[in-house]
């Protein structure tokens, strides 16, 4: 399944309550989604943490879906082979 494809399940599965939800409620979920995934990362559970990655793109999706952004596009556009800044393969930039 592609990012593409994953969002658009994501859309059929839940447009509308994300829709009902708004911008804002669904973006306050994924903060908190990203928080618990914080939260697993310091623990050794390999399988929570994994759900809280599960979960952490699902809401990203759903997000991404009420304001109408094609996820796999924004993140292929930038993200093509090169870093964005350095324009390298590895990233050469310094930090
Ligand atoms: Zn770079």
């Amino acid at each position: 399944m592609s990012i593409y494809e994953f969002q658009e399940m994501m859309r059929r599965l839940y447009i509308k309550r994300d829709s009902d939800r708004g911008i804002e409620g669904t973006y306050d979920w994924l903060v908190e989604e990203v928080e618990e995934l914080g939260e697993a990362l310091k623990g050794e559970d390999k399988e929570a943490t994994e759900k809280e990655f599960a979960d952490v793109i699902a809401w990203l999706a759903s997000l991404a879906n009420i304001v109408e952004i094609d996820l796999e596009k924004a993140a292929v556009s930038k993200y093509h082979n090169l870093c964005p800044k350095c324009q390298q393969t590895p990233c050469n930039c310094t930090f």
